[in-house]
């Protein structure tokens, strides 16, 4: 199956339905098919051809949708631009991808040598010349990269088979269908936006509405008004509206679920979320490199705090050690895992892909372990292992004690050079808003519960705390501090 004759086949079925909307329009199937045969008649006008690379430099809106299928109608693949990338970022990105047009906000911010088109520009109106949709399943659809956290940013290529694959994963481990409505929070230029926010519900006859820059108001707003059944947001996100006064009460009784992911969640922020707005907070797990899911929690089932639960239906996940052996229920060791959405590799770097892929496994170079029903449990991720004198310490481990700290709103845990260790533990907390850190009932609540080797020896309060674009914690950043500072 492909997914560029999804909104065809949607446009035949309810024409009236709605598809997708932000704050700007509001789209129905057959509205949403003009928009996207008019934008693929163009594309094609601009020289693009099937196999070809368009990227998208957009905030997340309607037109990114009617792009995306309008790029794999003609057999191109979309690469998404983080709009937050600099000018010499975005060329890197345009070069090693091939890309052949560029869709920008604004035409007149042009890069590099490729052609640019201003979002505006995009034809609306039903196109004179029409060919028929591309149907192969094996044409790369998105071209994701990696946000470089851990080493240069690479391309990883998705197919349709991929994507189909794991919504097809999604639908059945959270029971997606034709009544869901997503409010889509998520940057597009990630693959879970795309997959999960937007073709998971789109494949099932749901709709998307593509709400504003996230703030708590406009995002109740949203909610109360679109009346969306689930979204998918970041730890960070949920932590903040963990945390808002009692008084703010809105009306989220719309809401089946939310997926937490892409980042490390405390089981105490998922509890003190559940009980404070009354609908399941479901752990997920995965990665760009695996059509972004492995596991979750389910929606109606055994949902099992700090874990990032089970394997997706069609998923196997492994547990490997230092020899390569699968290890046994219980024993931490580094996270594989193999399915029909494991990515087809890295664009032009055949000796990273075989580094991470083997045999069909891809290495996620996370670190977990699995319980003896299967659940999974992220430790940590290899690359921000902290050795000291010897001894591996995983930041998440520090970081969910810290957060246990009712004045502490979100850490983060580095490891920083040490002329006698080797490496320590230093920490960054961001207080709850009115709420001053008290650092010596942090020492204390270290003390209760690491064995003195993991506890930080540093604790530092920041205002905020950096994040990505994604809104992951920028532990780059905050190692960058911690050097700077010593
Ligand atoms: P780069 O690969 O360049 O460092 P990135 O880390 O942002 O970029 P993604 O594919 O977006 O790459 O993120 C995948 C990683 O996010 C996983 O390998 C894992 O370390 C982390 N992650 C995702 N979900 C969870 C979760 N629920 N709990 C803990 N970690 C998670």
């Amino acid at each position: 199956m492909t997914f560029s004759t999804l909104i065809d086949h949607r446009a035949a079925g309810d024409p009236a339905g709605a598809a997708v909307a932000d704050s700007a329009q509001s789209l129905t199937n057959a509205e949403l098919l003009v928009r996207v045969r008019a934008a693929a008649a163009q594309l094609t006008e601009l020289g693009v051809l099937p196999g070809d690379v368009v990227a998208l430099k957009l905030a997340n809106r309607v037109e990114f949708v009617v792009l995306l299928f309008a790029a794999w109608r003609i057999g191109a693949t979309v690469t998404p631009v983080n709009p937050a990338l600099t000018e010499p970022e975005v060329l890197r990105q345009l070069e090693d991808s091939g890309a052949r047009l560029l869709v920008v906000e604004d035409g007149r911010e042009g890069v590099g040598e490729v052609p640019v088109i201003s979002v505006s520009d995009i034809q609306r109106e039903t196109p004179t010349s029409d060919a028929p949709p591309v149907v192969d399943p094996t044409a790369l659809a998105l071209l994701i990269y990696t946000s470089g956290t851990t080493g240069v940013p690479k391309g990883v290529m998705l197919d349709h088979a991929n994507l189909d694959a794991m919504t097809a994963m999604g639908r059945e481990a959270l029971q997606f269908s034709g009544s869901d409505r997503c409010l889509l929070i998520l940057p597009l230029f990630h693959v879970n936006g795309i997959v999960v926010s937007v073709l998971s519900p789109l494949l099932v006859g749901g709709s998307v509405v593509i709400a504003d820059r996230f703030n708590p108001q406009s995002f109740f707003d949203a909610i109360e008004e679109h009346r969306p059944t689930f979204f998918s947001a970041v730890p960070t996100i949920y932590s903040m509206l963990a945390a808002l006064p009692d008084e703010v009460k809105p009306d989220t009784s719309s809401v089946r679920f939310a997926v937490c992911g892409a980042a490390p969640a405390s089981a105490d922020l998922l509890s003190r979320f559940e009980q404070r707005y009354g609908f399941p907070l479901v752990e997920a797990y995965g990665l760009s490199e695996g059509t972004c899911g492995s596991a979750t929690n389910p929606v109606d089932g055994l949902r099992k705090p700090g874990t990032v639960g089970l394997p997706f239906p069609g998923q196997e996940i492994r547990i490997l050690g230092v020899d390569g052996d699968s290890l046994p229920h219980g024993a931490a060791g580094e996270v594989v895992v193999r399915g029909a959405n494991v990515m087809r590799g890295y664009l032009g770097r055949p000796d990273e892909t075989a580094a991470v892929i083997k045999d069909g496994w891809l290495h996620t170079g996370d670190v977990g372990r699995l319980d003896e029903d299967g659940y999974l449990t992220i430790v940590g991720r290899s690359k921000e292992m902290i050795i000291r004198g010897g001894e591996n310490i995983y930041p998440k481990e520090i970081e969910d004690v810290l957060a246990l700290d009712p004045t502490v709103l979100e850490v983060a845990v580095v490891g920083v050079p040490d002329e006698k260790w080797g490496e320590v533990v230093v920490a960054y907390v961001q207080p709850r808003p009115g709420s001053t850190v008290d650092l010596e009932s942090i020492a204390a609540l270290c003390e209760q519960r690491l064995s003195g080797y993991k506890r930080p020896s540093a604790v530092h309060v920041l205002e905020t705390l950096p994040k990505s674009a994604v809104g992951k914690l920028d532990k780059l950043a905050l190692r960058t501090a911690a050097l700077v500072a010593n």
